[in-house]
């Protein structure tokens, strides 16, 4: 291999390596780069987790108060069985949040943070309490390691972690504080430990993270056009009409125009470039919010989300007629153009998706027997 022909290859390895590093750095770093399917996937196994654990609080709760009983001085035992007390409370709070968390992400994500809190405070109203500075914590000292090592069980995004973690590490801070230990040698090699099982922690964030996004977009993506595929397109139209039932849906279903044509002319895989060319067209002309699927297989279906019937019309004829200007290039050179047939619907107040899915479907069935390269609507 030439010496140009090597640099060049390891060049573009290189490039193809640190976008890949950015890309899943964005992926893990916030919630916000998350499309609206994979947040509501993400809090459902949030909302079990949390679930799970909470009810395992709730069944140990009086196994520690009566540990609180044998450990605690009598002067703190009335403050921390009340504190006792406080904590069945957030976590029922908890459980409750977790079961609204399921349509509403940033339930979730509360439910999370307050189950992380609720054990912190508790500790710290357990070193308040106490009636001497310098007392052992026998019992009590594990909870910030815990909680910490606790990150590792949820899907949690680098800086959800990073803010737990950083508040365990102050609750820590305080406790050696209180203990008198805090600028002993003794004292930072705790917080050490604790820093050090928080990067443990947060690195089994960012592989839980990474590998449920993979199979996530897996299990609802089409391979060769990066849409959603129908499963996943009724299930967030299902949890956006759950969350949003007021906002105006209408759909549009495109169907490519003698597509069988294309593929015997030109061959299967030049069919998948158009059906590649389409997608990137329907990118260019629908809004990131509009949901987009890949019904079948030249079938797709568009759901504009807050759109009116004449702008969803709208929306359908500048796609028809861009389709229609779209030249590509066979294989063997010749110039390729294709069309689309679109039927258009609004969904009713009320109405399943279902039932106006066919209703778009009527509609396209007219496109297609009328002319083809059409759009009907209501
Ligand atoms: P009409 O205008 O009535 O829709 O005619 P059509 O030829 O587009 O429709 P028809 O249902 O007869 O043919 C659809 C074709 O799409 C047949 C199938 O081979 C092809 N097809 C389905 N999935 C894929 C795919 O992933 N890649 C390619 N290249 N072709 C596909
Ligand atoms: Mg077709
Ligand atoms: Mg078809």
């Amino acid at each position: 291999m030439k010496p140009s022909a090597l640099y060049r290859r390891i060049q573009s390895r290189c490039n193809a390596i640190f976008t890949r590093a950015i890309t899943s750095l964005r992926d893990t770093l916030g919630h916000q780069a998350h499309s609206r399917d994979f947040d509501y996937a993400r809090s459902d196994y949030l909302c079990s987790r949390v679930t799970r654990l909470a009810l395992v609080f709730l069944a140990l709760l009086p196994f520690w108060a009566i540990l609180d009983w044998f450990i605690l001085p009598d002067a703190s035992l009335k403050a921390v069985l009340i504190g006792r007390i406080f904590m069945v409370v957030a976590l029922l709070v908890v459980l409750l949040m977790a079961r609204c968390g399921k349509t509403h992400p940033q339930r979730s994500r509360l439910a999370v943070g307050l189950l992380f809190a609720t054990p912190a405070l508790f500790y710290a109203l357990v070193l308040a309490v106490m009636p001497e500075r310098g007392l052992s914590l026998v019992g009590y000292g594990f909870i910030p390691y815990m909680l910490v090592a606790m990150l590792a069980i949820f899907p949690l995004t680098l800086i959800e972690s990073a803010v737990c973690g950083l508040f365990l590490i102050g609750i820590e801070a305080y406790a050696l504080h209180y203990d008198m230990r805090l600028a002993t040698p003794d004292g930072l090699q705790a917080l050490w430990l604790l820093a050090a099982l928080l990067s443990i922690a947060i690195t089994a964030n960012y592989f839980q993270l990474t590998l449920m996004l993979r199979l996530y977009r897996e299990a609802t993506h089409d391979p060769l056009t990066g849409l959603l595929n129908r499963g996943a397109l009724r299930l967030s139209v299902s949890q956006l009409m759950a969350q949003q039932p007021r906002s105006k849906l209408a759909i549009l279903m495109l169907d490519l125009d003698h597509f069988k044509r294309i593929n015997d002319n030109y061959g299967h895989a030049f069919g998948d470039e158009v059906l590649s060319d389409f997608t990137a067209l329907l990118h260019q002309h629908l809004t990131p919010t509009d949901m987009i699927a890949r019904y079948g297989g030249e079938e797709f279906v568009a759901v504009l989300i807050d759109a009116d019937k004449d702008q969803a019309m709208q929306a359908a004829e500048t796609i028809r007629q861009a389709t229609a200007n779209r030249q590509l290039t066979s294989y063997d050179g010749t110039p390729v153009t294709y069309t689309v047939s679109i039927g258009v619907t609004m969904v009713q107040t009320d109405e399943r998706f279902d039932a106006a899915l066919q209703r778009a479907d009527n509609h396209l069935y007219a496109a297609k027997e009328t002319s083809r390269n059409l759009v009907v609507g209501p």
